[in-house]
């Protein structure tokens, strides 16, 4: 017998008789283990095609629960699952699919405590985050335990793809990226959106990377980088740079080895992708959503309202007394004059701003209240949270995206 069962030899028949796969190559499949980090838009399909190519083990790390906003996307989850585990969620679609494998789960917070003993357990790692923090914890315990690591990336309508640290020759991402980007210069999917089908090629490309690499078939994107652009349907391969040689993780002397740091700090950002909440105005420059509904909106207190959010947010959903005013408007050489003359021909003393979680808000308000002139007698005030807490707290109907 050639070592696959009866049921295995039926179940992937057009795999096994590709000459570059054949039995050899579906044993290696079913006694390799993959780790997926990340249960969303790009874990989905990667995990799926992976399950269905017959990865004997395969782990998932994800501590998010599934929204209905993941949906699009995220296509191993769904309606009735909502509000449950990420993670138990893409396990439960992968043995619907194929009820061979083994399938662990890590339901929990993967940071510097846990990553290396997880990371250890697996053949290839596969990188479906979307934050700066645990890209890099990923990457160092990769390199640590000498793994490989295929990395995607997906937003609006581009999607991006590489291999890194293939082997002791080729970069891994600190070579290419050795100090974090600014925080709040990175975008993604939660503020600037994505087509769903987008992460759906990207993680389908990894899985591809991934079952070649087990079965050792073809070239790997170690060294360059597949650039995708969805709308004019161009897709470019570019040359990465070379492993650099002072790499804090992989380089001859690395500073990071067998103790991981903290990520978080390291990047200034939190590794959850609801962003972090800026702390930029006093406690009593803001005003929570409740505090506003009570005192002002139902007392009718004159007073403004101002939406900073873009209009094609605003366009989504808005309270209906807010003036929408984007901050990249009010940022603007004579932007403060629209607020001067909102405010002077409303004839108010008291001006709320508002936004989607509650820092653009705070920014518009300091910007105002440092370089409005002759504003002394006027009170401003952010609300906490803006929309999404308006929704979660007094207005149930309003939809959160
Ligand atoms: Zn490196």
């Amino acid at each position: 017998m050639s070592g696959l069962k009866k049921e295995e030899v039926a179940r992937y028949s057009r795999q096994l008789l590709l000459p570059e796969i054949g039995v050899d190559g579906q044993l290696k499949l079913k006694s390799s283990s993959v780790l997926i980090v990340g249960c969303g838009g790009l874990g989905c399909p990667c995990a799926i095609y992976l399950a269905a190519a017959g990865v004997g083990k395969i782990g998932l790390v994800d501590h998010d629960k599934v929204e209905l906003s993941n949906l699009h996307r995220q296509i191993l989850h769904t309606e009735s699952r909502v509000g449950t585990s990420k993670a138990a969620s893409v396990k439960e679609s992968l043995n619907q699919l194929n009820s061979n494998l083994s399938i662990t789960i890590y339901d929990t917070k993967f940071d510097q405590t846990n990553a290396i003993d997880i990371v250890k357990e697996y053949d290839v790692i596969v990188d479906a985050t979307d934050n700066a923090p645990t890209r890099y914890l990923i990457n160092d315990a990769a390199v640590i335990n000498n793994k490989p690591l295929v990395s995607g990336a997906a937003l609006r309508f581009e999607g991006q793809l590489t291999v890194y640290h293939y082997d002791s020759k080729t970069p891994c991402y600190r070579c290419l990226f050795p100090k974090p980007p600014p925080p709040g210069t990175v975008t993604n999917c939660s503020d600037g959106g994505v087509l769903g089908v987008i992460p759906g090629i990207i993680g389908s490309l990894q899985s591809l990377e991934v079952i070649k690499m087990i079965t050792g078939l073809g070239t790997s994107y170690a060294g360059k980088m597949l650039l995708y652009d969805g709308l004019t349907g161009s897709i470019r391969n570019v040359k990465l740079r070379e492993k650099c040689s002072n790499c804090a993780v992989c380089g001859d002397s690395p500073t990071i080895d067998g103790q991981l740091i903290d990520y978080e700090q390291f990047c200034g950002t939190p590794m959850c992708d609801d962003g972090k909440i800026l702390k930029i105005l006093t406690p009593e420059e803001r005003i929570t959503c409740q505090e506003y509904k009570e005192t002002i909106v139902d007392t009718n207190t004159p007073h403004l309202l101002i939406d900073v959010r873009s209009s094609l947010q605003a366009s989504i959903v808005k309270l209906p007394n807010a003036i929408n005013l984007p901050l990249d408007v009010i940022n603007r050489p004579n932007g403060l004059d629209s607020i001067k003359e909102l405010i002077d021909s409303k004839k108010v003393d008291k001006v709320f701003f508002m936004c989607r979680r509650g820092n653009a808000s705070q920014k518009a308000c300091r910007l105002v209240k440092d370089n409005l002139v002759n504003c002394h007698l006027i009170q401003f005030k952010d609300i906490i949270g803006g929309i999404t807490a308006w929704a979660k707290e007094i207005d149930q109907q309003i939809p959160i995206y």
